[in-house]
């Protein structure tokens, strides 16, 4: 027979058990709010620091090629044997260095933290940083610790130096160039961090196209160190593909957190075959990185809009009235990303993704007119 509580709606203990959200799920899952992402359809989509160049005609009829002779009834090969190979030769992976592939880098970010997270265990990472690195400690029960940046955006290495010795951070996340903030930080100011810090730290070089600095090499004097890098800036967000370089005693353990077949099999056809085209990609990279400089050199010379050097495909700048702005933007069909309450040293800043010229030009005139109109 059925416990008589049960079915009043208690426990044994006499709590109420009321079978809803409230009841079940983690407070701190329902405090948070779901990523958001707006919708863009119809709009200039300058945002999500896509790249704007779609592949050239003959690259997609291959892709189209391939993509029909994919054994979709399959399930993807569990190690993605030559897509490793292929990325291993694109990003110069040194011998006795490994990779760990995720559906996108942000899969990648939720495998460490989950590995690292026995009971009181921390995840630090700079403020402002790319948001996913405090949610993904909230989604894994980590206690996170956000640093204040320097002023001007800079990584705070004294700073940082003492909140490690203070909080002992299993996990460091260092985004290298920074996003939202687009600098990249001091080389030497990342050392002394991944030094300092007794437990893991992951350098995420997901702009890694636009800046040409990297940590990789690195990885054979530091063993605490992993680097991480995604191709979604590089042209194939659709695809959704990152990547963990670095030792294979840390990847091995990692990898028994990563679910069976990540990596879909069109993700590994498609990323193979494309990466092969490397200077596709970054012949388009080259063309990003060429309407960077115009648009900020349009930007700073727009009175009352102060635009911060970018090492990646995107631009921050502060305007008088960002809210304002950012509203009146949208009303013109360009959709960038507001930064505004998103962090006290963010106050009055967009973020604009570096897009094709037409883009650029629509998204410059419409800023002229919302700036006029916000005045
Ligand atoms: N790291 C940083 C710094 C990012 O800005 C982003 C995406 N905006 C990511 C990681 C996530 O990239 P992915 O598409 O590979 O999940």
């Amino acid at each position: 027979m059925r416990n008589r509580r049960a079915i009043d709606g208690m426990d044994n203990s006499g709590k109420k058990m009321d079978k809803t959200p409230q009841s079940v799920i983690r407070d701190e899952i329902r405090a948070l709010s779901a990523y958001h992402v707006p919708d863009s359809r119809g709009m200039v989509k300058l945002d999500a620091m896509e790249n704007p160049y779609a592949l050239p005609p003959a690259l997609c009829a291959e892709i189209g090629e391939l993509s029909a002779g994919a054994a979709l009834n399959r399930y993807p090969d569990p190690v993605a044997a030559p897509l490793k190979a292929r990325l291993r030769e694109a990003m110069q992976v040194p011998d006795g260095i490994e990779l760990l592939l995720g559906n996108g880098s942000d899969e990648l970010i939720q495998i460490v933290a989950l590995a690292v997270n026995r009971p009181g265990a921390a995840l630090m990472s700079v403020e402002p940083s790319f948001a996913m690195f405090k949610m993904i400690a909230t989604y894994t029960g980590l206690r996170y610790i956000g640093v204040p940046l320097a002023s001007g955006f800079g990584l705070d290495a004294a700073r940082m130096r003492s909140e490690i010795a203070h909080h002992q951070p299993a996990l460091v996340f260092i985004a290298y160039p920074n996003n939202p903030t687009g600098n990249l930080f001091d080389a030497d100011a990342v050392r002394a961090v991944i030094e300092a810090c007794q437990g893991l730290v992951v350098v995420d070089e997901a702009y890694h196209v636009f800046a040409q600095k990297s940590f990789v090499p690195e990885l054979e004097r530091y063993p605490n160190l992993l680097v991480m890098r995604t191709l979604s800036k590089l042209g194939l967000a659709g695809l959704r593909l990152g990547m963990l370089i670095g030792r294979p005693q840390w990847l091995a353990e990692l990898d028994k957190l990563r679910l069976p077949y990540n990596v879909n099999v069109l993700t590994q056809k498609l990323a193979t075959h494309v990466l092969g085209r490397a200077n596709v990609l970054q012949a388009q990279a080259a063309a990003i990185l060429g309407e960077r400089a115009r648009v900020a050199a349009v930007l700073s010379s727009m009175p009352d809009v102060t635009p911060f050097p970018s090492e990646a495909n995107f631009i921050l700048f502060r305007v008088a009235r960002a809210d304002a702005v950012f509203a009146s933007l949208k009303a013109r069909g360009v959709l960038i990303k507001n930064l505004h309450a998103s962090h006290p040293s963010l106050t009055d800043c967009l973020r604009v993704t570096v897009g094709t010229p037409e883009e650029n030009a629509q998204f410059l005139s419409a800023l002229h007119e919302s700036l006029r109109q916000a005045a």
